[in-house]
This record gives structure tokens, sequence and C-alpha cells, in this order.
């Protein structure tokens, strides 16, 4: 068998789309089952749209993702240029050689003349396809268009009452009717291929085995498999995947939030979870157990067992996975991934175990990265900001202002470990402090500790008090909880 090539071909006039991301995801899955190779081409020939910046954008999100390629603009390879505006003088000599083999021929036509047809199609009611109308001309009628200042296109020439079949990895046997496909162009008149003859060129260079893409591709599809059949080539297997909807079943769209990858990654979703999310989009693991990283998902893929339908982008089920992948992630390099988050605030009064610990004390909560930012304001800066009602309710209260009287008069005896990870002494301390209140004055225990909670951090609920306690220190404890005192 020959050796499985697979390709992702973005155009780089974006960011990185998530829907790309997921093509790119299920071709490295289906050719790193078998060991194939994962080519990545840039397909930038629309100069006016695309740029160096989208490209960039596109090598780093495909990396944060971990798919990396085996062959590529930037790694180089047997197959390249891999970049198709480095390509431009390869597709006119495939084009002339169509047009010896009688598979294509120049078109005069001007864009008036196209126009024209096309109207008359819509008036008639009748499918549009081009009449063909240059099918036939004579050397001197080319000559003449010459002559005229015409410029040709080529155009392929499509058999008529052909069934084109093939068998899509994902839809199973498909056929399309030749009539209704008409004689497309493949080299614009201004000397550039278009997209569904630059890509046969590529693939069929680039020795592609499989092309795994969206399936608004599918009508392309035929075209291509013409083309490779007139050059001679072996048509590679198609597989088109559903498309990614919104919630609202409307096409994903700025609208319902990110959707490139890159944005995704300054909200603060991990590059790990967004990868295993969309790998659900389509595909279901065998046990049911949703969250796998990518070795263990190469090892449990099926091209043939993903679903044909359209998969609904669930941001809120993204949400929840992301926070399950936070809650996993070992602390040190969480650590780092939310340093960027925390960059309005002096972090360097902190070492890196109490940043460490701050980051273990708060991460529970957490959906995505940036919501660190607000989670850990009450450890910087000298002053408490209340949430709302806060100080009256906790603070200004009978209840608190006798809690807060008591935690002063305490204060020196309670035992701030030095040890971050410690701190038993001072969880009893608190104990007896809270069965203290409960025996005199019938407080709830959560009540008292409400009011210390917010002398100490501004707010009624968050991380372990004395967990929080030890990283801000005596110092900075017993000034809250004085200054809240009055
Ligand atoms: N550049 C095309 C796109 O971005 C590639 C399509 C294909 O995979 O053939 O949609």
């Amino acid at each position: 068998m020959d050796e499985i090539r697979v390709r992702i071909a973005p155009s780089p006039s974006g960011n990185l789309h998530i829907g790309t991301a997921r093509t790119a995801l299920f071709n490295y899955l289906f050719a790193k089952k078998v060991g194939g190779k994962f080519v990545l081409r840039i397909e930038d020939t629309d100069l006016e749209r695309s740029n160096q910046e989208y490209t960039q954008n596109i090598y780093d999100s495909l990396k944060a993702l971990g798919l990396n390629w085996d062959e590529g603009p930037d790694v180089g390879g047997n197959y390249g240029p891999y970049q198709q505006s480095e390509r431009f003088d390869i597709y006119p000599k495939y084009a002339q050689m169509l047009i010896d083999k009688g598979y294509a021929y120049e078109c005069y036509c001007t864009q008036e003349e196209l126009d024209a047809e096309k109207e008359l199609s819509i008036k008639e009611k009748r499918p549009h396809v081009y009449s063909g109308r240059c099918r036939n001309l004579t050397e001197e009628q080319k000559a003449q268009y010459r002559a005229d200042g015409r410029k040709p296109s080529i155009r392929f020439k499509v058999p008529k009452d052909k069934k084109i079949t093939f068998v899509d990895m994902v839809k199973g046997e498909l056929d399309f009717d030749s009539n209704l496909i008409g004689d497309f162009v493949i080299m614009k008149s201004n000397g550039t291929p278009t997209y569904n003859f630059a890509v046969v060129i590529d693939d069929m260079e680039m020795k592609i085995s499989n092309i795994i893409r969206g399936e608004d591709h599918i009508s392309n599809t035929p075209k291509q498999i013409l083309i490779y059949e007139a050059l001679g080539a072996k048509v590679p297997q198609f597989g088109h995947l559903g498309m990614i909807l919104a919630p609202d079943r409307s096409k994903l769209s700025k609208r319902h939030g990110a959707t490139a990858v890159s944005e995704f990654v300054e909200k603060g979703y991990l590059t790990e979870a967004l990868l295993n999310f969309v790998a659900l989009l389509g595909w279901a693991p065998s046990d049911g157990v949703e969250i796998k990283d990518l070795k263990d998902i190469i090892a449990d893929f099926r091209i043939n067992e993903i679903s044909s339908s359209n998969s609904i982008f669930e941001y809120d089920k993204l949400n929840w996975m992301n926070g399950q992948y936070i809650k996993k992630m070992d602390i040190p390099q969480l650590t780092k991934r939310i340093m960027p988050y925390l960059s309005k605030y002096d972090t360097s009064v902190y070492s890196e175990k109490q940043l460490e610990k701050i980051v273990e004390l708060t991460r529970e909560p957490l959906t995505v990265l940036s919501e660190e930012t607000d989670a850990v304001t009450y450890f910087f800066g000298d002053d408490v900001t209340y949430d709302e009602g806060v100080y009256e309710q906790h603070i200004k209260s009978e209840l608190g202002q006798k809690v807060l009287k008591k935690a002063m008069e305490d204060f020196d005896s309670w035992d701030f470990d030095e040890n971050l990870d410690g701190g038993e002494k001072l969880h009893e301390q608190l104990a007896d402090f809270r069965a203290y209140f409960k025996e005199k004055e019938g407080y709830k225990p959560k009540e008292t500790m409400w009011a210390i909670r917010a002398a100490i951090t501004g707010r009624t609920r968050g991380a372990d008090m004395v967990g929080i306690m030890l990283v801000l220190g005596k110092d900075k404890v017993k000034a809250r909880l004085q200054k809240a005192l009055g």
C-alpha cells in the first residue's frame, strides 16, 4: 500500500479558524494512526486577501495545538514548495498539457458575455452552466480575439452525460451528474490558477493519498476528480466532514463567540482542552470517556466512525472541559500558563512557590484562565476591594465587629506556618475561634468565617482561608483585619 499522506491547506486570509483546526486534527489523526505524513500547505494564491501575519497565526495555532507537520513551508520536504504563491510557474504547464490532450480549451468570453448567459438561464429557470461556446473556436477566431485585446482563461472540458462517482470516507458513495457542472475555469485570464486546479496539481505533486476536508468542498470534488483523471493521475480518497454549527444551528461566526484558535487561547482556553473538544465534533471515543489527550485520541480514532452530520459547537461544554483540564493540570505548568493573565499585578512581590500556591488555591472554579485575573485581586496591593454589600453585612454589622475585635485580640497567638502547604495549627485555631462564637453568641461557623474572609479578601466565598492567610503573611492579614475593625 502507498504511504498515507494527508494535508491541511489553509488560506491565510484570516486567523486559523477552529473549524480548520478540527479538519487539521482529523487529518493528523488519520495519518498518525498508521504512521503516515501530515503536510501543511499554505494556499495563498489570493494575494490580496493573504498575508504573512495570518500565515504566522496558522503556524502558531497548529503548533500550540500540538499538530506538528512533517512537511511544510517552514520545515521543507521532498515535494515543495509548500506555499502556493511560490508555485505559480507550475500550473501553466499542466494547463497546457490538458489543452494539448484535448481536455481543456481557451475561453475568450468577456465578463459581460458570461453574465448575459447567466441571466438567460435564470430567466429560463434552468441551472446555470457555461454554454461551452468557446469549446470549438478556430485558430482564426482565437487570433481575432487576441487581436481585440482579449486574454483567454482556460476551461476544463467537462464530459457530457457522465456520472462521477466516489466513495467518501465519511459519507459513503456519492455521485454527481456531469451535465450540471459545465466547463469550469482552471486558469484565470491573468495567468493564475483557480482553487480547483491548483489544489489538484498540488495534491498530486505532493502525493497526497487522502483528502479530509469540510463538506462545503463536496461540490468541488467531482471537478477535481475529472482533472485527476484527465491528467492520468491516481485519484486520492476523499472524506468530507459535517459542518460545525453554532448552538442556534446557524453557521458558527463571531457573534457566537470566539472562532479563531488564537482568540480562544487569548481568552484563556488551554490548547489541550480545545483540541480534545474539537475532536468530539464528529468523533466519539469508544469507551465513552471524553477527556482524552492527543495520544489516546490517535489510538482510538477511526475515520469510518466519524459522524457524517453537522456538529454543534457547545461553548458551555468547552467551558466545562477547559475547567476539567485546569483542575488536573500540574501546578507549575498551570502557573506558567496563568502568568500572562496576572500582568496587571506586581507579581514580583511573591516567590515562585507563593505564586504556585496562589494558583493552587484559586484554580478550582476557573473555566478559563483569564478569570484568574479577577480571582486573585486580593493577593495584590494593600487595600481590599469589597464585593457589593459585603462591608455592610459582614464587617460593619454587630457580628462582624465582634468577630474582628476578637480576631485582633487572638491574632498574635495564631500560628502562621512558614510552610505554605502546612497550616494545620492555624486550621485548628480557626476552628476553635468559630466554636467560641457558636457557643458564646450562637453564630453559625460560616457567619464567623464570613467576617474574617470579608476583612481579608473583600469577598465571602473563595479559596481555603488558611492557605490565603499563609500566602499573604502575618503582617498583611493583621493590617487588613485591623483596618476592617476600623
Ligand atoms: N484552501 C482551501 C480552504 O481553505 C483548501 C480546501 C481543501 O482542503 O481542498 O478551504
